[in-house]
């Protein structure tokens, strides 16, 4: 039994679960096909206090991040990867709780909470992702207004995206400390959202392209303190990769059962493919690794909800649950045979979709990176 939840954790969960029940896995394929989620989803997630669980009041719902993990982790076990509520919830929800004015917090956090406004976050550029610090998006100050102009590309949520908060220089000559933060309203003059990218998996993701072609921003739309956008965005990332975390142990707990499940029933020279020894070597080292994982990572879970999770441990967090998520998923692919290899059964699914959680929010290596650079 974990011990992280409390009772109204606990409570949560049965209800998130009841959710991605009824209102999600019926429709995820058609989702799949049309390449987004439909924002009727949004709204009804909104409706289910399942959106900004961890904003406080009146903005939001006043729960921890223990609430906002119980979401996390409940879409996740149920193979719906491709569902972007925790971009929304988990990162650019608690940009605006930490930074805003309070106008700009009416403005844009119980919209959100609603599902009435969908929030994405735009960092990433064609030629900058890593290196955040060569981004050439740029907002020139004009009077009253900002003047944006840039691309933006891999963003979740991008074509739905109401909102989107763009990392964009306002001091070239500073480098990484002339960035800011400003937030960008579907609809602004010259903002356009591109059609959703052709992954190879999380295809019920619009992960979009984002075009700034001199958009003007009013000042007040500006995020915190100009040109310390940089240290923002960086004093965030333990939450969000300990987001993606918990999100990939959850996948693969989930995707363990439905393959324990598959193995007990397919059967091969007579037996069930779970009697064969390699299968249950394969599936007793994924249960026992993930086991460990979940431990370190409820600890994880823990110092984040004191605040006291550090970068370092963040990073860890991330790297030793998407690596493990991935090598796992492959090793129990091979126990559904061809069938795992089906874009129609779930373990094909959950292998490609798994693969982006190595790469964004900070790759594998940048992780070993910032891992070893504290060494
Ligand atoms: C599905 C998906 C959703 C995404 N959603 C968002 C989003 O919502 N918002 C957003 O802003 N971005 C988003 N991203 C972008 C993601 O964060 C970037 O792709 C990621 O940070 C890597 O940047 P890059 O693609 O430019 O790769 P690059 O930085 O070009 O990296 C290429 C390779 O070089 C390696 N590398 C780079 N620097 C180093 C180094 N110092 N040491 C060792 N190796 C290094 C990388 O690890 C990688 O293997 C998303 C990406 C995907 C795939």
């Amino acid at each position: 039994m974990r011990t992280v939840f409390r009772d109204d954790h606990w409570m949560l969960q049965t209800q998130v679960a009841r959710f991605v029940e009824q209102e999600i896995l019926p429709y995820y394929a058609q989702w799949e096909d049309l390449g987004v989620t439909p924002r009727s989803l949004w709204r009804k997630a909104g409706a289910n206090g399942l959106l900004n669980c961890a904003i406080p009041a009146p903005w939001g719902h006043g729960g921890d991040f223990g609430h906002a993990a119980v979401v996390i982790e409940e879409i996740a076990r149920a193979n719906c990867l491709g569902i972007g509520f925790s971009i929304h919830s988990d990162m650019v929800a608690p940009y605006i709780l930490r930074l805003g004015t309070q106008e700009q917090k009416n403005r844009w956090l119980p919209r959100m909470t609603e599902g009435e406004c969908i929030g994405a976050i735009a960092m990433t550029e064609p030629d900058a992702g890593s290196d955040l610090k060569s981004i050439r998006t740029r907002a020139k100050r004009s009077g009253r207004h900002y003047v944006l102009s840039g691309q933006k590309t891999f963003v979740t949520n991008g074509s739905h995206a109401d909102l989107v908060l763009v990392l964009a220089s306002t001091a070239p000559e500073l480098g990484a400390r002339g960035l800011s933060l400003f937030a960008v309203e579907r609809g602004m003059p010259g903002f356009r959202q591109g059609q959703p990218l052709r992954k190879i998996g999380q295809h019920a993701q619009d992960t979009c392209e984002l075009f700034f072609d001199d958009v003007q921003i009013p000042a007040s739309h500006r995020l915190g303190d100009e040109n310390a956008g940089f240290e923002y965005v960086t004093s965030e990332l333990a939450q969000e990769r300990l987001a993606i975390a918990l999100r990939a142990a959850a996948h693969l707990e989930g995707m363990i059962e439905s393959t324990c499940d598959y193995v007990k029933q397919r059967k091969a020279f007579g037996r069930r493919v779970m009697d064969f020894q390699n299968t249950r070597f394969t599936l007793s080292r994924a249960m026992s690794q993930s086991s460990m994982l979940r431990v370190f990572l409820d600890d994880c879970l823990a110092r984040h909800m004191r605040g006291e999770l550090d970068a370092v441990t963040a990073a860890m967090a991330k790297l030793n649950a998407t690596e493990m998520q991935n090598a796992l998923l492959d090793d129990m692919l091979q126990l559904f045979g061809g069938y795992g290899y089906m874009a129609d059964v779930g373990i094909g699914r959950a292998w490609a979709d798994a693969r982006a959680l190595r790469i964004f929010g900070g790759t594998s290596e940048i992780m070993n990176e910032i891992i070893g650079r504290s060494l």
